[in-house]
């Protein structure tokens, strides 16, 4: 065994079943692992290395902030939190910012966003925020309540009260739906779920009912964020109006960064002393986040559905392969009933591809600015990996 492996085992809580790879150093699209073996990436970190391993304008950015000053604190004002903030209000219309340090965190200041919205204006007990079976919304206590997956509710109670789950089906979310009420959250696509895409029609209700009750529309872009389906944000392919929008994993290119938008109807409700965080909008993270922002233009966003064309026509009929989700470059392929996702991982790595899994399914999520050889190349290292357990 490594030495890395080992006093990995030893010190480190056992939190994680890891694989037995020990990923060095990475530049693009390419991982390296500590025996100098090569590997294709199309996990990019979980969705957050988004221009993929130590890609240059990423480097400058970030070196060029670093030589400035690491960290300053939120007492004062601070640029490249400034830049950050201006581009995605220009970018979504929404009205306010506010910076985190990750999705769980994201989604708690969310979570309080809506509650205090409605005690302002309804007072005490108007606090159910209704999120969906099978979601995913992290791993605090609050964020795990609102996560609709009961495995995720073992041992650390008392969970934090008030909140329901909704299949994604518009007569379930009406049944669940009542006076006390504040709050609709849902992830376009669900990623930790198996990377399912909710049904369009389902996504224009949540926003039309929120608007006639006065529920707080958010929407968790996390995962889906970023241009990782194809839209800088997965909500605006379709005609909703979201009241606040959660993000992290991709924005800042592999740095720990979230961001809350807010739009006119939640702009004033976190005011003075109501909200903060010491690391959030660190200036070296808000300037990583401005340079990937910054190229997450058409151009990119075009690339990213041509790569998912590309990927549909590959992947069809292929031998142990039943379906494709998701969208953009976020993909969910569900496997023949004789594979294991986890097996089929393993598999890939021996044969030089990194991919990630969801639930039963193998997910990719590929560096967005992968190049169509490497890309074309990684696919047939997935294919060749379960046909080889398929004829195993
Ligand atoms: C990953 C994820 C989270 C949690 O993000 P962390 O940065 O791990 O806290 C929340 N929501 C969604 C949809 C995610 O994919």
């Amino acid at each position: 065994m490594s030495n890395i492996i080992f006093d990995d085992k030893e010190n480190i809580l056992n939190t994680y079943n890891r694989f037995n790879v020990v990923i060095k150093e990475g530049k693009g699209s390419i991982f390296v692992d500590e025996n100098g073996k090569e590997y294709i990436d199309f996990s990019s970190g979980i969705g957050t290395n988004s221009f993929g391993a130590c890609d240059d304008l990423w480097i400058k950015a970030v070196e060029e902030q670093i030589h400035k000053v690491q960290h300053t604190s939120n007492l004062y004002y601070s640029e490249p939190q400034t830049k950050v903030a201006k581009l995605l209000c220009e970018r979504t219309n929404m009205k306010k910012v506010f910076f985190a340090n990750s999705g769980a965190e994201a989604n708690e200041c969310a979570i309080k966003t809506a509650r205090k919205y409605s005690f302002d204006k309804y007072g005490m007990g108007r606090s159910e925020i209704i999120t969906l079976v099978n979601s995913f919304h992290g791993r605090t206590i609050a964020t795990l309540s609102a996560t609709g997956q009961d495995v995720f509710h073992q041992w650390f109670y008392p969970f934090v009260g008030d909140f329901k789950y909704s299949l994604p089906k518009i007569e379930d979310l009406n049944k669940n739906i009542n006076d006390k009420t504040c709050a609709i959250m849902i992830e376009t696509i669900q990623g930790e779920g198996g990377v399912c895409a909710l049904d369009p029609e389902f996504i224009k209700y949540v926003d039309k009912i929120c608007k006639e009750k006065d529920l707080i529309f958010i929407v968790d872009e996390v995962q889906t964020g970023n241009g990782r389906t194809g839209y800088l944000y997965s909500y605006m392919e379709y005609d909703v109006h979201p009241n606040v929008v959660t993000t992290a994993k991709g924005l800042a290119g592999g740095l720990p960064f979230g961001a809350i938008l807010f739009d006119e109807k939640t702009e004033k409700v976190l005011g003075y002393g109501q909200h903060g965080s010491t690391f959030g909008g660190n200036p070296v993270c808000a300037a990583a986040a401005y340079s990937v922002l910054t190229r997450i233009d058409d151009k990119l966003l075009n690339h990213i559905k041509e790569l998912r064309k590309f990927l549909e026509n590959k992947l069809e009929n292929k031998e142990g392969i039943l379906s494709i989700s998701g969208k953009g470059l976020m993909v969910g392929i569900e496997l023949d009933p004789k594979l294991k996702a986890v097996e089929v991982a393993k598999k890939c790595m021996e044969n030089g591809l990194i991919p990630l899994t969801a639930k039963s399914k193998i997910r990719l999520l590929p560096p967005l600015n992968i190049d169509i050889k490497t890309f074309d190349k990684g696919l047939d290292i997935l294919c060749e990996s379960i046909k080889e357990l398929m004829e195993a």
